[in-house]
């Protein structure tokens, strides 16, 4: 199998959550839920006499990411005309970025199977959607113009990636960077996130690229490390069988678990590519670039790198609470309210994210409070209440929102830590079990945990254990 080599760019397309369209002030709606046909202006239609005007918080996003995914930035940035005629189209062309990209020459780092890989980011360039066609049974096709003029941002890399493990924790990557910058949902089901291969090989060793297919329409990760390692294969067996492999765009069969031909790939040229004669040349100034640097959030990598040489967590507790902006904000705040970083992780890898499941909520939703936490975690500390009872706390701080302290008062949880009390249920229990008193006399010393038990049933399970142990020496030392 080290044959041939593999070799796959990534292109991605990622729409643009502004509210409002690339070029026209009709609203950006969610493609699932709206009536189609319902958000769009006469620029989205291509009516005559329409003109186009550059909406400037879609730049602000485009620029943050091609920030985020350290490119050099085109201050003078050119929209073109990428010409085609298609029924999602009405324009009979595409707004796009051709020879000024706004981002150019970035990188991004990933890790598979424990080796950190450089992936270089060719360009990223901002471009408008287009409508979507559903094609019925019966042989017609109906078209939603609501997507159509939708913010676009298309992010190349170079030919970098070597297989579709690769290709899958790359994208994995740059969803989980739009979702921190705020720019994209990662709804992939919902076509915001779109991922495209290209793939070809080579004799291992030779420094020619092979003639590549890209791989279109590929709804989720796994299909395309699956698409991907499935292409590589099938270019081996045309290589091994002495044809050659043929430039085109293919699909993906989920039922037979195969690529198939869809059609062959136009050349750069038929796009008849021009600048947009309507649009002005957008300038980026110095200004804007450094405010949307400094208004960049902490992302995955340096969060988590920070909470492992900082606050000492584990690689695997600082890479899950890094996972989502939300949940490492989350964390950021209960350790700015004065908890021990540890205890917060713990508890919330181990209960907090457990409750989440449990109720199928997310971070920002959950009624308990990183304050919450850490007033927990110090009435567990400070002895008030157990570890056990605890849990049973965090449990209905999630369903009702009241603060442990309420929690603990209202329903007496309070750990049972008066002595004088805990000795009469201690004897109690001892004068009530004489054969069980007898026979942990006789040496059978395993009969101690059942005593404890007795203790902690009498008491609802409130028994602070140190105590309660400590008596059950005493007394059953002076029987
Ligand atoms: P186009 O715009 O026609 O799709 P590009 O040259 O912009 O083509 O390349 C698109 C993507 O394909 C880039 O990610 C690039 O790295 C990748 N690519 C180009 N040539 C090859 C090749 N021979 N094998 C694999 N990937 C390639
Ligand atoms: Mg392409």
């Amino acid at each position: 199998m080290d044959k041939y080599e593999a070799i796959i760019g990534l292109e991605i397309h990622a729409e643009l959550m502004t509210k409002s369209k690339m070029f026209t002030g009709a609203p950006v709606v969610d493609s699932v839920e709206a009536e189609p046909n319902t958000a769009v202006s006469p620029l989205c239609l291509g009516m005559p006499g329409t003109l186009p005007v550059i909406n400037k918080k879609a730049v602000e996003y485009a620029l943050r990411v091609a920030l985020a995914l350290n490119c050099q930035i085109n201050q003078d940035n050119i929209f073109a005309r990428k010409n085609y005629f298609y029924p999602d189209l009405p324009k009979g062309y595409q707004i796009s970025q051709y020879e000024e990209p706004i981002g150019v020459n970035g990188w991004l780092d990933v890790t598979v199977n424990d080796e950190m890989r450089r992936i270089r980011i060719r360009r990223v360039h901002m471009e408008e959607d287009t409508g979507k066609l559903t094609h019925v049974d019966d042989g017609t096709s109906l078209v939603d113009y609501n997507r159509a003029g939708v913010p676009l941002l298309e992010i190349v890399t170079e030919p970098d990636i070597h297989s579709g493990e690769e290709a899958r924790a790359y994208a994995m990557k740059i969803r989980q960077i739009l979702r921190y910058l705020g720019v994209n949902s990662g709804d992939m089901e919902k076509g915001v996130l779109r991922v495209e291969p290209n793939i070809s090989i080579r004799p291992s060793g030779s420094a020619e690229l092979g003639t590549r297919t890209e791989l279109k329409n590929l709804n989720s990760f796994r299909v395309l490390a699956d698409g991907t390692a499935y292409e590589i294969e099938r270019q081996a067996k045309v290589l091994d069988a002495g044809d050659r492999v043929v430039q085109e765009t293919r699909g993906w069969n989920e039922a037979k678990k195969r690529t198939f031909s869809q059609r062959v790939k136009e050349e750069a040229e038929d796009y008849r590519y021009f600048p947009e004669p309507d649009l002005p040349p957008l300038y980026i100034s110095d200004e804007w670039i450094a405010a949307a640097r400094a208004a960049l959030p902490e992302l995955p990598d340096a969060k988590a790198a920070r909470y492992v040489n900082e606050l000492d967590l584990s690689a695997y507790e600082a890479q899950v609470l890094a996972q989502e902006r939300a949940v490492g904000e989350w964390f950021d705040t209960a350790v700015t309210a004065g908890g021990a970083p540890k205890s917060i992780a713990k508890w919330m890898i181990n209960e907090l994210f457990r409750l989440m499941n449990e109720h199928r909520q997310m971070i920002d939703r959950i009624q308990v409070t990183p304050q919450g936490l850490v007033e927990l975690i110090a009435l567990v500390d400070k002895g008030t209440i157990n570890n056990n009872t605890a849990k049973d706390v965090l449990a209905e701080m999630f369903t009702s929102g009241q603060s442990p302290q309420e929690i603990v008062e209202a329903k007496g949880l309070a750990q049972i830590s008066d002595e004088a009390a805990l000795a009469t249920a201690v004897t109690q229990i001892l004068d009530d079990n004489p054969e069980m008193v007898a026979r942990y006399l006789a040496g059978e010393n395993k009969l101690r945990g059942w005593f404890v038990g007795q203790v902690m049933k009498a008491t609802r399970g409130k028994a602070n254990p140190g105590l309660v142990n400590q008596l059950l020496s005493q007394q059953l030392a002076e029987r």
